[in-house]
């Protein structure tokens, strides 16, 4: 779907997939305006196939083009597109378990010239699909982290509360160091005292403390600096759901630490599309380092990562109504 300030959105339909050409100075090469998401689609007992929680992609989708001056698509036309795909090529068959159909909806300022001071005006909307294969192969195996305190990916006023394709490349040299320090991902601090948990890589981060049924379930609040996760809002409730006590509020990372050290912070996980939820095992800074549970996953986490994909794969009952059907 194209967008033009004289014709607004026109010009929807199917392409084949093909490279996008694009002149030397379309506005998007140089000024960055390019905004994504990321969702799945998974195919269900009944052979039918469900996305999770579209709508709400579809939402994030208009925050994040409204974030940089960019048209905001329409529900419709977002939700349409999903739709149009899977009804032309629905051929997808999962054949291992935990196989999804990642869709990947995204939007780019087409205009022409090097002018800065305005947005572009024009745009184009673009949907593309791909199987993807489960995250884990042999079993969730626990994460280790990097607290990035040279580097920062957002900071307040900025973008990080959109899904906007500078965000990731603020992270790669970032995601490079954690690498380099032996560690999986890399956990981004807030910009102004870097100390404040935002959350890890391209996943929110969560935080249980005690155990059993009275674990507390404890997320950093949303600081405007990082993105609002559809699978962290999924938890909250899932959490609440559970009759944990559930809290969204500044977490440090000496409060990290120093709690896990004395065992009053017992699972630390990450959450998202991709990987749905990922224990932390470790956590390595400047400092030091520390383990959270012995290295080893939790048991909440473990309970709401099964809980989850049983509702996406259709073998749990759905009472949020988060399955949306697609075919
Ligand atoms: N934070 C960042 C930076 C991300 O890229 C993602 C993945 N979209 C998330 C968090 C998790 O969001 P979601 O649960 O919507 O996939």
């Amino acid at each position: 779907v194209r967008w033009s300030a004289e014709q607004g959105w026109h010009d929807a339909g199917l392409r084949p997939y093909e490279p996008v050409t694009l002149d030397p100075a379309t506005s998007v090469l140089h000024y960055g305006q390019a905004i994504f998401e990321g969702l799945k689609a998974y195919r269900q007992p009944d052979g039918s196939i469900s996305a999770f929680r579209p709508e709400a992609n579809a939402a994030r989708f208009r925050d994040s083009a409204r974030r940089l001056a960019m048209p905001e698509l329409p529900d419709e036309l977002f939700l349409g597109s999903l739709h149009e795909l899977i009804a032309a090529d629905g051929r997808w068959v999962p054949t291992r378990t935990g196989d999804t159909l990642y869709l990947r909806p995204f939007m780019i300022s087409t205009s022409v010239g090097l002018g800065v001071n305005a947005p572009a005006d024009e745009y184009l909307y673009s949907l593309i699909a791909s199987p993807a294969g489960s995250y884990f192969t042999g079993g969730v195996k626990p994460v280790s982290v990097w607290l990035s305190t040279e580097y920062v990916r957002a900071a307040p006023g900025g973008t990080g509360a959109a899904k906007c394709a500078g965000n990731y490349a603020a992270s790669f040299l970032a995601q490079a160091q954690a690498v380099q320090e032996g560690c999986d991902q890399v956990v981004w601090l807030d910009a102004v005292e870097r100390r404040w948990v935002e959350e890890m890589g391209g996943m929110n981060l969560f935080f249980v403390y005690g155990s059993g049924a009275d674990a507390r379930v404890v997320t950093p609040e949303l600081s405007g600096s990082l993105l609002p996760g559809i699978t962290r809002s999924s938890l909250l409730r899932l959490a609440a759901d559970f009759g944990h006590e559930v809290e969204e509020r500044r977490i440090s990372t000496e409060e990290w630490e120093k709690d896990a050290a004395s065992g009053e912070l017992t699972e630390v996980f990450a959450c998202g599309t991709a990987a749905v939820i990922t224990p932390v095992g470790r956590v390595k800074h400047a400092g030091g380092e520390f383990l959270v549970n012995g290295g080893n996953p939790g048991e909440l986490t473990m309970k709401l990562r099964e809980e989850l994909i049983g509702i996406q794969e259709g073998t749990r009952p759905d009472p949020h109504g988060w399955m949306h059907p697609l075919s």
